[in-house]
C-alpha cells in the first residue's frame, strides 16, 4: 500500500511541500489535461470511445485499409476541435511551475500542441503533433490548418493521401521521444501525472520507471486510474484546470517564504 499517510492532511498542501523541495520535476500529461480546452478524451466520461471502437478508427491498419473512412470518422472532427482549442489553466499552471524552477520537461501523449501554445519550453510529444499532415507517398509535411478538407481524403500535390503526423495505434513511438522520456523519467525526483488514464503503453510505463528510481508520483485526475493507490503517493482528485492554479499558488507561497 503506497498511499502516503500525510495525504490525510490537505493533499494540495502536501503536493506543494513535495514540489517546493524537489530538484528535478517532470510532468506526464494525457488527454484529460485538454478536456477543459474543449477537446474530448478517448476514455472516461464523454470520451470518444463511448461512440466508437478505437481499433476501428485509430489503428494504422484501419487507416491503410480505408483512409476515407478514418478521415470522415476521426480526423476531420479532430481538425475542427483542435483548430479552436486554446490552453487552459492546467497548461498555464505547468508554465508557471517551469518559471518557478519547479518543472523541467513535459512528456505529453497529446497531439494538440497546447503545452507549446501555453509557453512550456521543453515538450516531448510522445504521439506526434496534429499540427502537421504527412504525405503517405513523398513524406512532405503540410500544416493541418491549410489542408483543404473539401475533398476527403485530402491529397498532397504529388497525389499521395495525407495522414496526421501522429502515432496511430499499431505504430512505433518516435525513438528519440521514447529514449528521452525514459531517461528523464528515471532521473526525476517528482513526476506529476495529469489527465492520463495510464492505459496506453508505453507512455503508461513512465510513472513506473520514475517510481522504481525513487521519484514521488503526484497524480491529478477526477477518476482513479491503475496508478492510484499503487504507485501514485498523492492523488489529487479533481479537474486539472481547477487544481493546477491552487497547486501553483501553494508552491509560490513556500518559495516566497521558505
Ligand atoms: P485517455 O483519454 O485514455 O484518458 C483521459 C484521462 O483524463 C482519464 O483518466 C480521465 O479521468 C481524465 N480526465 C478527464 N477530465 C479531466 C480533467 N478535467 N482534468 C484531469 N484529468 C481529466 O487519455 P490518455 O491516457 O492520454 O490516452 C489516450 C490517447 O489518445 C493518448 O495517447 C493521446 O495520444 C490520444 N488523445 C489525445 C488528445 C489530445 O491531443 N488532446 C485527445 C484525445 C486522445
Ligand atoms: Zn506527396
Amino acid at each position: 500500500m503506497m498511499i502516503d499517510p500525510n495525504m490525510l492532511s490537505d493533499p494540495i498542501e502536501r503536493a506543494a511541500d513535495i514540489l517546493s523541495q524537489a530538484k528535478s520535476v517532470v510532468a506526464l500529461t494525457g488527454a484529460g489535461i485538454s478536456v477543459e480546452s474543449g477537446i474530448p478524451p478517448f476514455r472516461g466520461k464523454g470520451g470518444l470511445w463511448e461512440k466508437m471502437d478505437p481499433m476501428e478508427v485509430a489503428h494504422i491498419d484501419a487507416f491503410i485499409e480505408n483512409p476515407e473512412r478514418v478521415w470522415n470518422l476521426l480526423i476531420k472532427e479532430m481538425k475542427t476541435v483542435l483548430d479552436r482549442a486554446r490552453p487552459n489553466p492546467a497548461h498555464t499552471g505547468l508554465v508557471d511551475l517551469e518559471r518557478l524552477g519547479k518543472l523541467a520537461t513535459v512528456i505529453t501523449q497529446n497531439v494538440d500542441g497546447l503545452h507549446q501554445a501555453a509557453g512550456s519550453s521543453d515538450v516531448i510529444e510522445f504521439h506526434g503533433n496534429f499540427a502537421w499532415q504527412r504525405c503517405t507517398e513523398c513524406g512532405q509535411l503540410h500544416p493541418t490548418a491549410e489542408v483543404d478538407i473539401a475533398r476527403i481524403p485530402p491529397q498532397c500535390d504529388c497525389g499521395g493521401i495525407l495522414r496526421p503526423d501522429c502515432v496511430f495505434f499499431g505504430e512505433m513511438i518516435p525513438t528519440e521521444a521514447m529514449v528521452r522520456s525514459q531517461q528523464i523519467s528515471s532521473g526525476c525526483d517528482v513526476m506529476l501525472v495529469i489527465g492520463t488514464s495510464a492505459m496506453v503503453q508505453p507512455a503508461a510505463s513512465m510513472p513506473f520507471i520514475a517510481r522504481e528510481n525513487g521519484a514521488r508520483i503526484i497524480e491529478i485526475n477526477p477518476e482513479p486510474t491503475p496508478l492510484t493507490g499503487r504507485i501514485s503517493n498523492l492523488p489529487l482528485m479533481g479537474d486539472a484546470g481547477r487544481i493546477m492554479p491552487q497547486l501553483v499558488e501553494a508552491v509560490k507561497e513556500r518559495l516566497d517564504s521558505p
